[in-house]
């Protein structure tokens, strides 16, 4: 059954380590490392049964390697699940083993923050490893520089369907005013776009609506909301059966994982005339920068490289016109390419 799924996916290795003395139950999953070291983070979550953890590794981490591949990073694609109600679980010893656990795969997987796994906890995991990133010492906050590369993503949309390579005068709504939405809220207004914005958290959009000439769009109703782009920068699964035939834009562009409910949306999408850039090639500015940190880099490179997420969008726009594809199999095609073509030889740690 676990070879059947990890073959199925083309999975290279899944490793489970058990700790007894911190609780510890973790499960490791290293999709394609042919680009270089597979990349990932830490999820910490209280699985239903072991079978939902090691699908939903399976899963992230596969999706890792396309999010590489397409950004045309030397990673491959990893994941680590933590099985575990993090208020529980979570302590030093546990971050402490679970980095000795992340060491002795010798830097074939490279781990970060994910949901419920912080800046702390990845201190606390280098302490017994060097293959971590998104720690306090490393470049940072990637927010800022993952909301860019969403914003010239959303140019390049621009470009593509309104033949104007500026958001100036452009309806853009922002689904989720976090780390990532605020900051990609502040760039389109800044370049003369008309933005409204939706949060379940009525305090942070109010506040938002203080300082910043904005909409203020109930969260139930921003897929009803005409507008030019919809940009969801909240969860994953929001366009789905229910909301594709409500969306009245021309274009999904925005920074969330997993936008789709199930890549299907995407056909659906284009048969309602609407281009759906596909998320992870939007959204790589956050793993474009842990990548810099692990191999070497700063943050200025960094928001260089998330300001050519425009140009790749583009590439991949006119792959699929000519292809007669969506965008995401253009993208998935592109990353496929990316690593059918790779050196297996290249290094698993890079400059190491
Ligand atoms: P965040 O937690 O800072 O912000 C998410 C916001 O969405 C919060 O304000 C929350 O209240 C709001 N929200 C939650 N459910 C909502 C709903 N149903 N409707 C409207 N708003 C809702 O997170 P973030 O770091 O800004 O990340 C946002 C998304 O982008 C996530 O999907 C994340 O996985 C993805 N992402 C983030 C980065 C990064 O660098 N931070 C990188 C790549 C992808």
């Amino acid at each position: 059954m676990v070879f059947a799924s990890i073959s199925d996916g083309g999975h290279e290795q899944v490793s489970y380590f058990a700790d007894s003395e911190t609780g510890l139950r973790a499960i490791m999953a290293i999709h394609d490392t042919t680009l270089g070291p597979s990349l990932g983070g830490t999820r910490i979550l209280d699985y239903g049964s072991e079978d939902e953890a090691l699908e939903d590794v399976l899963r992230l981490s596969r999706a890792m390697t396309y999010k590489a591949a397409a950004a045309d990073l030397p990673l491959g694609g990893g994941k680590a699940v933590i099985v575990g109600d993090p208020d529980e679980i979570k302590s030093e010893a546990l971050f402490e083993a679970y980095g000795r656990a992340v060491d002795c795969l010798g830097g074939r997987y490279v781990t970060s923050v994910d949901v419920n796994s912080g800046v702390a906890d990845m201190d606390v995991v280098a302490r017994e490893t060097d293959h971590v990133v998104g720690t306090s010492g490393g470049l940072d906050d990637p927010s800022p520089i993952t909301a860019h590369g969403v914003f010239r993503g959303i140019r390049a949309c621009a470009e593509s369907v309104y033949g104007t390579g500026s958001v100036d005068g452009l309806e853009v709504v922002v689904q989720g005013l976090g780390k990532v939405g605020r900051s990609l809220a502040d760039d389109l207004l800044d370049r003369g776009a008309s933005v409204a914005v939706s949060d379940v958290d009525t305090e942070a959009v109010e506040a938002f609506a203080r300082e910043r000439d904005v909409e203020v769009v109930p969260p139930d109703a921003v897929y009803d909301r005409p507008c030019d782009v919809f940009a969801p920068c909240a969860i994953g699964g929001v366009v789905n059966d229910e909301t594709v035939p409500r969306l009245e834009c021309d274009v999904v562009a925005g920074g969330a994982n997993n936008v789709l409910a199930d890549r299907r949306h995407a056909r659906d999408l284009r048969d309602r005339g609407i281009l759906y850039a596909p998320d992870y090639v939007l959204n790589a500015g956050g793993l474009i920068t842990v990548a810099k940190e692990y191999l070497g880099g700063d943050r200025d490179e960094a928001y260089a490289e998330a300001a050519a997420i425009g140009d790749r969008l583009l590439e991949l726009i006119d792959r699929a016109d000519d292809r007669g594809t969506t965008v995401l199999e253009a993208a998935e095609a592109y990353a496929e390419e990316r690593i059918a073509e790779g050196d297996r030889k290249t290094p698993a740690i890079p400059g190491r």
